[in-house]
């Protein structure tokens, strides 16, 4: 149920985080960071409940939203940890000599209250309590959540945890405000709004691209993070085809339809060259692709939207099905995969549209020539794969190269579904993977996106931050006079 909020309640919500940010600016890194462990153990604490309803809302099965539960309270805990140890502030400190040299000193701080829009796919760890909210507070920013309509209930439980957890800390509410759904018109105002410093979105191309040019609009533009869409490309080379036909086959499938396709990491479209392999691997992947069965979808508007998208593909000229799912209902996403050559490929933009569901595209290919032209007219992507050997790739080095220039995460071998929460992790990529390719939404380092660099020129010791103090009390990394340090390595 939606509760109608009027303009004037957003504006004293909005208005209000302002002071739970004055708050986390005060705090040391150290205090941030047991705030986070506390937010962290009152999600933990959450009982079965919660899974009943994030199940009922979203269709995702309980062992799922188990390990989903999980992986958000290690996200607050790995990103807590962190931030303790002072990387995210990168200080830096040029001491003076007291005469025509000025003391500098550089740190990170919170850039102001973030807006935060949830993700449908992923009810917990992408949204109200996701990596997104427990970045911004590590970075020591609050934030204003506006809630996704897929998951109401489950959201509220979420946000609830949250403000326990501050409540047991003693920090004020206004850290983690909460907006009800329901309209684009509330996260529209949210993005307005010009307390409002900062915005992360995960969903569609569409939403994400609309908050971006709000944003841009506005008389003070702000950053918008939003990670959109991506259809995740597999290159099969030769010699990797030739022996791992039936695992290949297998492993895609697995992940084009794991968790229904609704990951934004799903490996929408397989490359593969044409030759004496190709016959026995189609037919692998349509026995494969034969025994997944349908499965109910996010919400219906998902469901609605992967239809379409299916059928437009099925539509484009020079795509024929190479094989289909089960089907044991109507209301189910049913998977699907299509095959076309890499002519039709470059010709039509449309075959590389995102397709979000267990619909995937081979593209049977002329030459290692074409692969490389199809990699130079792809959009930005979250990931590539590469299922090849190490001789296919030095054969292919051009291949790799182009391949980087396209995404934010490249993998020799595997599947890009599962996205580790670790520091290596890069979680983003070119647009329309994501609105700024410099940024992880995943692992610690995702609190990047909510810092902003403040020099001190001259100041005494008693007014500087302590990040940037003499006697160093955090004990964090720093870079200490490196003027004088570049200036003996001339
Ligand atoms: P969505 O439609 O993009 O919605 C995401 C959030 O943005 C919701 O809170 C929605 O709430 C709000 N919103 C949507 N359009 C807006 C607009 N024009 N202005 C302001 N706010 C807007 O995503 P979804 O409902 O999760 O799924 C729809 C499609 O998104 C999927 O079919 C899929 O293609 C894509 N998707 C991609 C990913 C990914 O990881 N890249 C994840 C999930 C979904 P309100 O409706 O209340 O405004």
């Amino acid at each position: 149920m939606f509760i109608e909020i009027s303009d004037e309640q957003i504006d004293a919500i909005i208005n209000g985080s302002l002071s739970g940010y004055r708050y986390l600016q005060h705090i040391s890194l150290k205090e941030r960071s047991v705030l986070m462990h506390t937010i962290a153990d009152e999600i933990e604490a959450l009982d079965d409940g919660l899974l009943e309803i994030a199940h009922t809302e979203s269709a995702l099965p309980l062992a799922r939203l188990r390990g989903e539960k999980a992986r958000t309270v290690n996200q607050w805990r790995s990103y807590a940890d962190a931030v303790k140890t002072g990387i995210y502030a990168e200080a830096r400190i040029d001491k003076g000599d007291g005469a025509a040299k000025a003391d500098i000193r550089k740190y990170n701080k919170g850039i102001g209250p973030v807006a935060v829009f949830g993700a449908s796919n992923f009810p917990f760890a992408f949204s109200t309590a996701g990596g997104d909210t427990a970045s911004a507070i590590g970075a020591g920013c609050s934030v204003v959540f506006k809630e996704h309509p897929g998951h109401p209930q489950t959201s509220q439980l979420m946000a609830q945890a949250i403000g326990r957890g501050l409540e047991k800390f003693g920090a004020p509410a206004s850290v983690f405000s909460y907006l009800q759904g329901g309209s684009h018109a509330i996260g529209q105002s949210l993005v307005r709004h010009p307390v409002i410093k900062a915005v992360a979105f995960t969903g569609s191309l569409g939403a994400g691209r609309s908050l971006f040019d709000i944003a841009a609009l506005r008389e003070e533009p702000i950053p918008v993070f939003a990670e959109m869409g991506s259809v995740n490309p597999v290159f099969v080379l030769p010699q990797y085809l030739k022996a791992n036909q039936t695992a290949l086959a297998a492993a895609y499938v697995q992940s084009l339809t794991l968790g229904v396709g609704q990951f934004c990491t799903n490996p929408g479209l397989l490359f593969v060259l044409k030759d004496e392999s190709l016959a026995g691997f189609k037919k692998e992947l349509r026995a494969a692709i034969q025994t997944v069965d349908d499965a109910k979808m996010l919400h219906w508007g998902i469901m609605r939207d992967y239809n379409s998208a299916k059928s437009k593909l099925s539509m484009q000229g020079g795509v024929e099905l190479l094989g289909e799912g089960r089907v044991s209902a109507t209301d189910t996403g049913v998977a699907a995969l299509y095959s076309t050559t890499g002519t039709a490929f470059l010709e039509n933009k449309a075959l590389a549209a995102e397709v979000f569901g267990p619909t995937g595209l081979l593209v049977e290919c002329d030459s290692s020539a074409e692969l490389g032209k199809i990699v130079e007219s792809l959009e930005g992507q979250l990931t590539i794969t590469f299922a090849a050997t190490t001789e296919d790739i030095r054969t292919n080095t051009a291949l790799l190269d182009k391949a980087q220039e396209k995404c934010g995460r490249i993998l020799f071998g595997g599947m890009p579904t599962g996205v580790e929460v670790v520091y290596a992790m890069q979680h983003g990529g070119p647009y329309p993977a994501t609105t700024d390719s410099r940024f992880t939404s995943v692992g610690p380092d995702a609190v990047k996106r909510f810092l902003r660099p403040v020099s001190f020129q001259n100041w005494p010791d008693e007014f500087l931050p302590l990040e940037l103090k003499d006697e160093n009390p955090l004990q964090i990394e720093r870079i200490v006079d490196n003027r004088r340090a570049l200036a003996s390595d001339e």
